[in-house]
């Protein structure tokens, strides 16, 4: 009641984030983990909540302001402290805890910081559970608990020994042969929580280990999204010494990319492919990724004798989607591996260990490994969101008559036969379109871009 979202501060389905120093204040923080610990005492009135943080240098305080506020409302909190987004999902469940929150700003830049919430299931909250938190913010009275009834803290320090047990136990991992193999992998951190967990895991797949900011002290430096245009450092230690791979991940450690043995970054996309590759290979079934999500990921489940599925963009919406049709595995193109056998969320450590064990039964190097999919080239572009574009986007549809055509996140266009695809919808966190196509050729995406952008600026001028 009586309050504010401040301007500066995104809220969406999977959370709010801001900059530290703006919007993102303590306040702020503290009326958030009220407002989540009131939400979940519908359901339970002594709700039990897994706090996590990643390695943020802002981490500690806000972790205090979330506290605070779970607290105060009386929520008791177990907290597993500075480990990965899915090190803390994964807590959840194994307490089974009502829900969680993970102080994490993901892949955003270093002055950033958010909160993310989870539900009992150690999944992201989807679109209905948010809007049900979130009445707690604004419109229903948060009721502070009495001192007698205050929540309490206790510390879980061995989230991460289950986390990794977890993994370990993934069934088609060999361990004698990749201990035979020796793997040499840079592994690149950003000083994210990725330390705590991914040396300890390459080393139980007897990977001789060559760490690059491993310590997880939040002082991020390199941009620390794993995309290719920010892995130079980590392509040239790989070539330096030498080694099969490189792995990269986001401070929060869910995303996973790679380097190749000739260091080079092969793309996000091809975590999932590889990954997905193995998978059905061991287990026939069907793999879900959503609808903005390479060709490369469709082509390699194809071509293993499974079938894909595709879901709306946001890792909830492909995790649901896993559920409805028991999927054997899943995930996003920018590097997030969803494998059910451990949890139902994007998973760097489920990811290193699988694409591993790709390579070891490709008995290649990963670069011959990669070079058996694609071309594909994808190009992205942004534009202001007007009025009439929905309308614009129907025409667009009707001019480019493509064959397939899937209206459930945005406008999604596939020609199969070409192997190229365009997908427009509109930004959960920005007033602005997203529009995303990819083809064979840079050309041929790029046309489809131009097409898309020209469709939608007809349409804001209606
Ligand atoms: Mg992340």
């Amino acid at each position: 009641m009586g309050f504010e979202i401040p301007d500066d501060l995104m809220v969406s389905v999977s959370g709010v984030r801001g900059r530290v120093g703006q919007g993102l204040t303590p306040e702020v923080v503290a009326r958030f983990g009220a407002a989540f610990g009131c939400w979940l005492k519908e359901r339970n009135d002594r709700p039990r909540v897994v706090l996590a943080r990643d390695s943020r240098v802002s981490g500690p305080m806000y972790r205090l302001a979330v506290l605070a506020g779970l607290e105060s409302v009386g929520c008791d909190v177990i907290d597993a402290g500075l480990v990965p987004t899915p090190t803390a999902l994964f807590t959840i469940r194994h307490h089974h805890a009502d829900g969680g929150i993970v102080v994490t700003a993901s892949h955003n830049p270093v002055d950033w910081n958010a909160l993310k919430f989870a539900s009992a299931a150690g999944m992201f909250l989807d679109g209905g559970e948010a809007a049900a938190m979130r009445a707690w913010l604004d419109e229903r009275p948060i009721r502070r608990a009495e001192w007698d009834a205050l929540g309490r803290v206790e510390h879980d320090d061995r989230a991460v020994d289950r986390h990794l047990e977890a993994v370990l136990n993934i069934p088609w991992l060999d361990f004698d042969s990749l201990r035979r193999r020796r793997f040499r992998v840079v592994l690149d951190c950003v000083r994210g929580a990725g330390g705590v967990l991914l040396p300890r895991l390459l080393e139980a797949l007897g990977c001789d280990v060559i760490g690059m900011d491993l310590e997880p002290d939040g002082r991020f430096p390199r941009a620390p999204e794993p995309v290719a245009e920010n892995l130079a450092g980590l392509e040239a230690k790989v070539r330096e010494t030498h080694a099969d791979l490189g792995l990269a991940t986001d401070p929060d450690a869910d995303r996973l990319s790679l380097v190749s043995e000739t260091g080079h970054a092969i793309g996000e996309d091809l975590t999932l492919a590889l990954a997905a590759d193995l998978v059905v290979r061991h287990r026939p079934g069907r793999v879900v990724t959503n609808l903005s999500t390479s060709r490369v990921v469709q082509d390699a489940v194809e071509a293993a004798g499974g079938k894909l599925d595709r879901s709306p963009v946001g890792e909830i919406n492909v995790a649901r989607t896993m559920q409805q049709v028991r999927a054997v595995i899943g995930g996003e193109g920018n590097g997030g591996v969803i494998l059910p056998d451990v949890h139902l969320t994007r998973d760097s450590a489920v990811a290193a260990a699988l694409v591993i064990q790709a390579l070891l039964e490709s008995g290649g190097t990963l670069s011959s490994l990669a070079s058996r999919y694609g071309p594909y080239v994808i190009v992205k572009a942004k534009l202001p969101r007007g009025s009439a574009a929905v309308d614009a986007l129907e025409d667009l549809a009707g001019r480019l008559a493509a064959p397939e055509v899937d209206r459930r996140d945005g406008l999604r266009l596939d020609w199969p036969d070409h192997r190229k695809w365009l997908h427009l919808r509109a930004s959960g966190t920005e007033p602005i379109y997203r529009i995303i196509a990819e083809a064979p050729t840079a050309e041929q995406a790029r046309e489809l871009v131009e097409e898309a952008r020209a469709a939608l600026s007809a349409g804001r001028e209606v």
